[in-house]
Parts: structure tokens; sequence; C-alpha cells
């Protein structure tokens, strides 16, 4: 017997646009992927039953031991939670149903317990009875366990099946590089803002996402029905048929139009300033948008997105490959590999021991120079792939002069003994991430050490503003017109062109066409971004003349607080170009605070 449950609303920030309606899928942190594997041939589907028998004998060792520790710490009272795990790990007609689908559908057993659980966590989260819906919670354990159980040990992420919306508290990017996103609808999580990983991926995917939604992965179950509305930031739980009827509607409308090939020709503001525009890419579903959308190369390859779940660095010809694969993605117009850009709101696999402030930690350049044999790996990888490639690499988080010489030293050491033992190389240009105040006011100092600076906004405000980019409590205080912003990228520009190297910006920054406006006005010639932003901004660009851009940035330069700016690019911008500045692409007014 079904019921409706009545609708749960959330209301958090939509980071990537789009309406979705769809099931929950709830991921866990820590837990890694299940793919599915097609069998060769009929033998193969009875060894994967054995495997399938042996990781139910392995898993009800494990539940008992758990048991058995369980009534130690809590008591027995708490331990019968485990029988339940052990009745359903147990039971015939599961594992016929498994083996069945295996059969059936010549697949691997991680596959075929996912498919069969999917299905019944569907069931159950249609259960009228409260009790017996939790009860949801326990299947999607037991299953967990088992799929680990089938790889060994660990806990196995579940993969999206049909129409998913993934609910987690956080996505690591290594988490979401794990995922196979043909199946995501939607992505909703408890934290995140609008430059986090989770966004700038979502963004990149065209999957709609919304983060800073508190506690709703604590109340979403896995087959739930949600709807995922990032224009509006709302997330519904069990919407009810006219909500979700209303929704299908909207997302048809939605659905994001193909954009046109972009053009190769130069871009051009309207009165003739030249500008590039390049693309971001971390995942391979990115790098068709490369060339559909007409990116003039790859201007950030965020190669962390590399390393799996756990941590492990792919080895040296591994990564040479993918970035040979970069390089011909990115063809005469060149790609800049960013080193292991690991820590912060990325990776942190290489320690069993939190940091207390991984945004301050042992994060990029530092890892890479601590880690001295993986940045040697990679350096010779990206050296190798340069030979038939044009390939820059870029030294991430850079924070002082003395960190550039060192991985210099290392590239040229690198490039040497590869010469040395007679292996091909290509030419690399070596740039600095310019992210970090302290790298913004040496930037004159830098400039004389690199080929080139690429001006990170993301991290540039986090760590000018202090407000951390992944947490939606403080979203509020991300200022990216924050006057101190507009300085810090003045600066840079300046120093950049008295050393006479380029400077590309990287950030989100350069994504939005208000934005746009005034890095151009200060000087900016060149960016690089999610390709898919490419259309929408190449007609800014075209559509405005640089000379007003420079006029707009030399008054913004002026303001005392970031609300000032915000007003007179609404003005401005509304002002001259309405036409390309409907007030959807203008800084929205701030609420006045109560009071006031
Ligand atoms: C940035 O900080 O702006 C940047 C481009 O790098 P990431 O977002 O990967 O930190
Ligand atoms: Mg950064």
């Amino acid at each position: 017997m079904t019921v409706r449950r009545p609708e749960l609303r959330w209301r958090g920030q939509g980071v990537a646009e789009g309406v979705a309606v769809g099931r929950v899928l709830r991921l866990h942190d820590g837990a890694p992927n299940v793919y599915r594997a097609v069998l060769d041939k009929a033998a193969d589907s009875a060894r994967e039953i054995r495997r399938l028998r042996a990781a139910v004998r392995l898993a009800r060792r494990q539940l008992l031991d758990i048991k058995e520790r369980a009534s130690h710490e809590f008591g027995a009272d708490h331990a019968y939670i485990f029988d339940a795990h052990l009745l359903i790990l147990e039971d015939r007609k599961l594992f016929e149903e498994i083996a069945d689908h295996i059969q059936r559908e010549q697949v691997n057993a991680e596959w075929a317990v996912k498919v069969v659980a999917d299905r019944l966590l569907a069931i159950y989260a249609e259960i009228k009875d409260e009790y017996l819906r939790a009860r949801g919670a326990d299947i999607e354990d037991v299953m967990q366990r088992l799929i680990a159980a089938l790889s060994g040990k660990r806990r196995h992420r579940p993969q999206p099946a049909e129409d998913a919306v993934v609910v987690a508290e956080d996505l690591l990017p290594s988490a979401m590089a794990e995922l196979d996103f043909k199946h995501v609808r939607a992505i909703a999580t408890d934290a995140g803002g609008w430059t986090s990983h989770t966004a700038i991926i979502a963004r990149g995917l065209g999957i709609p996402a919304v983060v800073g939604l508190r506690d709703l992965f604590r109340r979403a179950r896995t087959g739930d029905c949600v709807v995922v509305d990032a224009s509006k930031g709302t997330v519904i739980l069990h919407p009810s048929p006219a909500t979700i009827a209303g929704y299908r509607a909207a997302e048809a409308k939605a659905r994001p139009i193909v954009a046109p090939e972009g053009g190769r020709e130069p871009l051009r503001t309207a009165d003739g300033v030249e500008i590039i525009l390049r693309a971001n890419v971390e995942l391979p579903a990115e790098y068709e948008g490369v060339r559909r959308y007409g990116a003039r190369g790859i201007g950030l390859y965020r190669s962390e997105f590399l390393l799996s779940h756990r941590g492990v660095v792919p080895s040296e010809d591994e990564q040479c490959a993918v970035y040979q694969e970069i390089a011909r993605i990115a063809g005469a117009d060149g790609a800049t590999i960013r080193l292991f850009d690991l820590g912060g709101d990325k990776l942190g696999p290489f320690s069993d021991e939190a940091e207390r402030n991984p945004a301050l930690g042992l994060r990029a350049i530092r890892f890479s120079l601590r880690r001295e044999d993986l940045l040697r790996a990679q350096v010779r990888a990206i050296l190798r792939a340069a030979k038939n490639g044009r390939l820059s690499l870029v030294l991430p988080m850079i924070s002082d002069v003395a960190e550039v010489r060192r991985a210099r030293r290392i590239i040229d050491e690198e490039r040497a003994r590869l010469e040395g033992a007679g292996c091909e190389i290509g030419p690399v240009r070596v740039g600095a991430m310019i992210e970090v105040p302290s790298a913004v006011l040496t930037a004159d100092l830098l400039a004389r050490e690199v080929d080139f600076f690429s001006l990170g906004t993301n991290d540039l405000v986090q760590y000018l503003l202090a407000v951390d980019r992944s947490n939606d409590e403080v979203a509020d205080w991300f200022r990216s017109l924050h006057p101190a912003v507009l300085l810090s990228i003045d600066h840079t520009v300046r120093a950049a062109r008295a050393a006479g190297i380029p400077v590309n910006v990287c950030g989100e920054m350069a994504a939005s066409p208000a934005y746009m406006v005034v890095l151009i006005g200060l000087g900016v010639a060149e960016v690089s971004m999610n390709p898919s932003y490419i259309p929408r901004i190449r007609r800014t660009v075209a559509g405005i003349e640089a000379r007003r851009a420079q006029e707009i940035a030399a008054e913004c330069m002026r303001c005392a607080t970031a609300d000032e700016v915000e007003d007179l690019v609404r003005q401005r911008l509304g002002g001259w170009w309405p036409h390309l500045f409907p007030p959807e692409l203008l800084p929205a007014p701030r609420e006045p605070e109560a009071g006031s």
C-alpha cells in the first residue's frame, strides 16, 4: 500500500542552470564506484554468481563482527539493527533476483546488485508505514556493503541508474570524476558555493545544480522522487503529481539549446580589440565542448581530476597519454596543463589526518614540492606529451618566487634527463597561477620568472576576502566585484604587461558577461571558462566597446565597496547595452539589511 507524502521544500543556491525531475541517488563520500561490465560469454555469469556468493559470505562475516562489537559498545538492545541487516543479506529471494539479473543481462555482479537495490529502494520509498519506509536505508546500507565485499573490502559508490538526482552532503571532485554522468539529471548538495568544484563541473556538463541545502541529505532516501529547480534554487522532495507535471513542462523548456558551432575567426570587441576565449576542462565529458563552442585551445586543464577517489595517481605513461589527448583536442592554440592542485576543497587522499584548515594547508604547489616523486613524474609526462602537441604547464597556488624557482629547477632537471636518455620531448612554457594575495603583491617579481600568468579569480576572491569558496553560509561575502579584487586584477595585469607576458583569467568570473566587461576594462585580453559559456561571452564581447569597458573599470576602481561597484555596473551596463544585459545577467541588487 502506498501513500502520498507531503512535499518538503528546500531553498539553496542554484549554481548551474536548469530544471530536473528525477529520483534521489544518495552519495556518501568516501565510497568508490560501480561500473557496468558486459560479460563476454555465458560461463562468465557462473563466475559472477560465485563471486556474489563469496561476497555475501564476506559481508555476513563483517556484519557478525560489527554486531558483536556493537553489543559490547552499545548493549545488545542496539545490536538488533545488524540482525535486520543479516536477514536482508541472507534473503534467498534477493540473492536469486540478483543472480537472475546477472544471467539475463550478462552483467557483472556489482552492477546487478546495484540495479536490484535501486529497484527495491524505489519501492520502499513509497511505503506508507513510516517505520517500514525507513528500512529502505537498511537495504541501501546492506547493498553497499555487498558491493564493497565484491571488490574485497571497502564500500563502493552507488552509480546512477536512470533519472538520478545525485544528493550528497558535499561532492569531492574526485567523487564527481568517478560518477558516470550519462544518467545524472541534477545535483543537490548540503554544502557548496558558486565557485565550489561541484558547481564548476555541473556548469561544465550542463547539469542543473543547487547547493547549500543544509539537511537534504539526511532527509532524502535513494529512490525518493525529487524536483530540482536551479533557477529558483529550490529542491522539492516527494513532489505532488501536480508539481511534477508543472516541472516536467519546465524541464523540457529548460533543456540546454545546443549552441551553434563556434566561429574560428578572431573575436573582437565592437571597437576592434581582440579577445581570446579558451576552455577550462576537467573531465572527458567536457572535451567535446572545446571544439563545439569554438574555444581557442584549452586555457586550464585541472589535472587533479585524473586522480581517483582513493588518491591513486595515474602512472607517468597514463598521464602522458591523457596530456597528448588534451593537446590533440586543443590543436594549434595549445593547452595549459595545471600541475596537480590537491587539497583545499579538492582531493585530500594522501594523508589520513584531516587538515584543520585545508585551504591554507598542504595544497597545490606545496604538495607537489613535498612529493617530488609525483611532481617529477607529472613534469616528465607533460614534456613527453609536448613532443607532438602544444602544451604549457602552470604552477598552482604560487605564493612566493622561491616556489617557482624550485619547480623550474626540477622541470629543467627532468628535461635534461629525458634528453640525455634520448627521449623525444617538446618545448613547454611555464606559468604561475596568480590566486593568492602575496602573488598579486609580488606579481612584478614573479613575472620575471615565468612565461605567463593564469589568474585564478576563484581562489583569489577566497584568499583576498578570507571567504571560503565552498561554504554557503558565507556566500554573501564572496564578492567578485569587491574593490580589492579589482585592484588585484589591475595590479597583476599591469605587472604582466610591463614584463611582456600574457595573462589568462581562468576563474569563474570570466564566464559572467557583466564581470567580463569589467575584466576587459582592466586590460584582460585572454580568458578561459567552461566551454558551454563561450557562446554567451562571445556575444557580449562582440557587442561592447573596450573603450567604454575601460571607463567603467576606472570608475569601479574608485568605489569604496562591492555594493557600490555592483550598483555602478548595473547602471552602466544596463544603460549602455540593454540588449546585452537584461536584469538576470547583471549583479542582483542586494536586499537592504533589516533596519537600514
Ligand atoms: C581559480 O582558483 O580561480 C582557478 C581557476 O582554479 P580552481 O578553481 O581549480 O581552484
Ligand atoms: Mg585555484
